[in-house]
This record gives structure tokens, C-alpha cells and sequence, in this order.
């Protein structure tokens, strides 16, 4: 039997920094989902003609089935809390300033989970929450403000 040979012995490195930058592209679905958000305040959704299964943002293909989704609907930002945290740390291991509150969110007529933030005084699973929308949107996630209680 011939033995393996151990190469780790020749591998090196450099320590520093490589300087990159990436642009994350939204796509079709995407961009339908922040026009829909900029225009009308509305979260648009895709539903899967095959399984039934209803996504909220929108997304082309659906996660279950592979079912390619063409049948979009405006939802009202409205739902229930399904689960929520507090952020304490920025990304950097930092504290915070100011708390965060985070939450999944099912949406009225959608299936999966929205994430997003949550603005309320003692949050709880299940609480009915709405978005409050900023006044000049830009397409952007952040044309919501938070969710807070209705
Ligand atoms: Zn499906």
C-alpha cells in the first residue's frame, strides 16, 4: 500500500487585508417586491400554483417544489408576530446603543416569514403588528420603519 504524503508543510500565507466589494443584485422578484413596497406601501407575494405555498417577498421559483411562480398578490403589511428577539451587539461584537427588537412576522395570506424590526413596549408571539412605512419610499426594506402593534 503506498503511503499519502503530507504537503501542509509547504503552504504559506500573507496576513493583511484584501480590499473587496460586492453589489447584491435583487432580481426580477426582488426588484417587483421594492417597487411594490415603494409604490403602494403593499409587500408583494408569489403564490406556488403546484403546492399552494404563498412567499412574501415574492420569489420566482418556488423552495418546496421548484414550481416556477408567476401568480403575484399585494398583501397589506399587516400580520402576527411568529417569533422575536432584542438585538444587544452590533456585527463587530460591540454593544449597542439602543436595543434593537427583531422579528419573524407571518404576514396576513402568506406562509413564510417575514423578518424585520419591531417597535413595541413588551412583545409577544402572536401579537397583531402592521408597518409603519416611511413617507418618501426608495425601494428600499428600510421604507419600513418596524412593525409595530395594531
Ligand atoms: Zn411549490
Amino acid at each position: 500500500m503506498k503511503e499519502l504524503k503530507n504537503h501542509n508543510d509547504k503552504l504559506t500565507f500573507f496576513s493583511g487585508n484584501i480590499p473587496l466589494e460586492s453589489l447584491y443584485t435583487v432580481g426580477i422578484a426582488g426588484d417587483k417586491f421594492f417597487q411594490s413596497l415603494k409604490n403602494i406601501g403593499a409587500l408583494l407575494s408569489s403564490k406556488c400554483s403546484r403546492c399552494n405555498y404563498v412567499y412574501v417577498p415574492c420569489r420566482l421559483f418556488c423552495e418546496r417544489c421548484f414550481d416556477e411562480l408567476k401568480e403575484y398578490k399585494e398583501l397589506e403589511p399587516v400580520g402576527a408576530v411568529y417569533s422575536f428577539s432584542e438585538v444587544n451587539i452590533e456585527r463587530d461584537g460591540s454593544p449597542v446603543k439602543t436595543p434593537v427588537q427583531a422579528a419573524l412576522i407571518k404576514i396576513n395570506g402568506a406562509d413564510s416569514l417575514f423578518y424585520h424590526r419591531l417597535n413595541v413596549k413588551k412583545p409577544k408571539i402572536g401579537m397583531k403588528v402592521k408597518a409603519v412605512l416611511e413617507k418618501y419610499r426608495k425601494g428600499s426594506i428600510n421604507d419600513i420603519r418596524y412593525f409595530e402593534e395594531i
